[in-house]
């Protein structure tokens, strides 16, 4: 069979309302499978695929037909313009999680102006596969930046990606803050905010649970998170965190009473200082 020819038979068996990007999905599949960039699928649409080639595409079809997203099928995710792998361990990155990173850089100031400055202390709690704790420290590597999760599996790959990337942090065991042993300046979270009671595409089925879903209408892990890092931040301590847009002005109401004022707000992200 040829490139093309496996293309068009990939792309009508996802043809359906369930895979509104049927033709992309079949293209990473594919070109992922023969070790070459998409590109090369357009430029070499007659080229014969060698029949183990085929099966294992095919069989990767047959995962992305049972909703496995296309992430977990080639093993990673661009972030921020960096590839980080990923597994069924850790949550998919998700665009919206790069607001984070551009309000982080709103709040942090110019590298050369925090040079000779004493470092701070930036921590991603709930890291996953370690996007956003990685993308700061690349970002701003004056920063020292620690990466929590619960998951020792979630955790392996967020260092497998710290080391892959060239990013120096520490990692650390932890339900939230507990076991993370400093006092943060800066503390990121994209942590789990789906209420159970969402719509939810058969995707999310395939990612953890524990990264995704929450009680309290979903704001349960955050309204522990704002009550630790109000306990353990100090004066001029960010918050960042990454929520549903519906739910901001509520976790703005949990917040102001710790002593968080609000700072920054965008689409999925919003920024707390402490007073
Ligand atoms: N935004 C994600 C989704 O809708 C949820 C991510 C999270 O819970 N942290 O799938």
């Amino acid at each position: 069979m040829t490139i093309a020819e496996w293309l068009k038979e990939a792309a009508n068996e996802l043809a359906d309302d369930m895979f509104p990007s049927a033709r992309l999905d079949a293209e990473v599949i594919l070109a992922h499978t023969i070790r070459h960039p998409r590109t090369y699928l357009h430029a070499h649409p007659n080229e014969e695929i060698d029949d183990r080639a085929e099966d294992i595409a095919n069989a990767r079809l047959e995962l992305r037909k049972d909703h496995v997203p296309v992430a977990y099928i080639i093993g990673h995710k661009e972030f921020y313009g960096r590839r980080f792998t990923v597994s069924p361990a850790v949550l998919i990155p998700r665009p919206e999680s790069e607001q984070l990173i551009e309000m982080l850089k709103h709040v942090m100031p110019g590298t050369r102006a925090l040079e000779g400055i004493t470092s701070k202390r930036l921590v991603d709690i709930g890291t996953g596969s370690g996007c956003l704790g990685i993308t700061a420290k690349l970002e701003w590597p004056e920063l020292d930046v620690a990466l929590t999760d619960t998951s020792r599996h979630a955790l392996a790959i967020a260092q497998k990606n710290a080391r892959t990337l060239d990013a120096e942090v520490e990692t650390f065991i932890a339900d939230l803050l507990s076991g993370y042993p400093y006092s943060p300046d800066i503390v990121l979270a994209n942590l789990p905010y789906v209420d159970p009671s969402w719509f939810q595409s058969p995707e999310l089925a395939h990612e953890p649970a524990d990264a995704l879903y929450a009680d309290e209408g979903g704001l349960g892990v955050i309204k522990r998170c704002i009550e630790q890092v109000a306990a353990r931040g100090k004066s001029g301590t960010l918050l960042l965190l990454e929520a549903d847009p519906r739910q901001l002005d509520s976790i703005g109401d949990i917040a102001r009473p710790y002593g968080f004022k609000e700072r920054l707000r965008d689409e999925f992200a919003i920024c707390f200082e402490l007073a």
